[in-house]
Parts: structure tokens; C-alpha cells; sequence
């Protein structure tokens, strides 16, 4: 099985993807924890996106594509992904499709975690403390949230239509919406 968790930046898409790696025994395909090992390997391509990610701005297609190309085509991870924070765009949903369609893959699970802006600035400036990520200052938040919205949401559009997307209130607990997306797995 193969799901996508979606949502604007703190909506807990990280959190529910530990969860289901471990019930699904599955892989999460974090593009955002991708992105910090390769800065923290001090690699070509970390040393590339450095000053965007600090800033809250979109690393280029260029890099997040292959990356989660090297990640579709990996036999091992075949049918057992959890996508958390990619697709980010339309372009990249397209992407994706592609992607999965040369692989004879398909997306089973749609699972959008959907937060006011309130809540998101709150649980980031706790997530800042615990984590110490270098995009959690608050002006970046602000910004992450506003590409969220001009950039990330429109991709709702082109998956909110298909019978497999299920919307929750990710401002539940943690444990409340575990709960409603194992119900939804069940069906
Ligand atoms: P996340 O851990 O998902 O909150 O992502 C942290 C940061 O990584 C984002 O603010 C972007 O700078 C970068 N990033 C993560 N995923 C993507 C993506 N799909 N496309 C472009 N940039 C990304």
C-alpha cells in the first residue's frame, strides 16, 4: 500500500507517518528529512540548499524529484511508501504520478490533515524547542505557511476529487487522529 499524508507545515504529517511505518511496515518519504541529512552530510547537494531551507523556500524541483525518484525505484520500498511533505506543488503531484504509473505503482491512501494557521504557529514554536529546526523561527513559519497556501493547497484540486482522499481535522490529539485514519484504512 502506498499513501500520501498532506497538509500545511505542523499539521503532524511526520507524526502519523512514524505511526504508520510501524503498523504498515512501510517506509516514510519525508522530503524535508531528506533534504536536512543531506545538509547535515555536508554533501553537494546540501551544501546547494542550505540558505533556501533556512528560509522556509522550496528546494527546486530538480533535486527533490530525484531524490524521490531514487526512493519510487527502490525495490525494497515498492508498494510500502508513506509520502510526508511530497507532493508540495502541482508540478511535483504530476511528477509523482508519472513516477509511479513507470513503476506499476499506485497511491491507495490520501490522508489530508487539514489546521488553522493558529494552531500551526503554536505547535511549531514547541516543535522549535524540541527539534531546534533551523525553519521554525517564526518569520519563516509565516512564510512556509503562505507558500503553503499559494503553492501546496491548490494541489488539493487535483486529489480532493478522487474516491481514495479523506479529509481530517488535524487539529484533533495525535492519538484521535491515528484513530481516525486506521478507521479509514479498515474500511
Ligand atoms: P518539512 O520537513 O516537510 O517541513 O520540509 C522542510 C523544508 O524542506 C521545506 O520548508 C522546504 O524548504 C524543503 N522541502 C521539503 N519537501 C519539499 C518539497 N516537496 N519540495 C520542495 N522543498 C521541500
Amino acid at each position: 500500500m502506498n499513501l500520501i499524508l498532506f497538509g500545511p507545515p505542523g499539521a503532524g504529517k511526520g507524526t502519523q507517518a512514524k505511526y504508520l511505518v510501524n503498523r504498515l511496515n512501510a517506509h516514510q518519504v519525508s522530503t524535508g528529512e531528506m533534504l536536512r541529512n543531506e545538509i547535515k552530510n555536508n554533501s553537494e547537494i546540501g551544501i546547494r540548499i542550505i540558505n533556501d531551507m533556512n528560509d522556509g523556500k522550496f528546494v527546486s524541483d530538480e533535486i527533490v524529484n530525484k531524490l524521490i525518484k531514487n526512493v519510487i525505484f527502490d525495490p525494497q520500498k515498492k508498494n510500502k511508501l508513506i509520502f510526508d511533505g511530497y507532493p508540495r506543488s502541482l508540478s511535483q503531484a504530476q511528477n509523482l504520478d508519472l513516477l509511479l504509473n513507470s513503476s506499476n505503482q499506485k497511491i491507495d491512501f490520501i490522508f489530508f490533515l487539514n489546521v488553522n494557521k493558529d494552531t500551526i504557529i503554536k505547535r511549531i514554536e514547541k516543535r522549535k524547542i524540541l527539534e531546534k529546526r533551523s525553519d521554525d523561527e517564526l518569520d519563516t513559519i509565516l512564510k512556509r505557511y503562505d507558500t503553503y497556501m499559494e503553492t501546496t493547497k491548490p494541489v488539493l484540486n487535483f486529489y480532493s476529487k478522487n474516491s481514495n482522499f479523506y479529509e481530517i481535522d488535524g487539529t484533533l490529539e495525535i492519538s484521535e487522529i491515528t484513530s481516525k485514519i486506521d478507521a479509514f484504512l479498515n474500511v
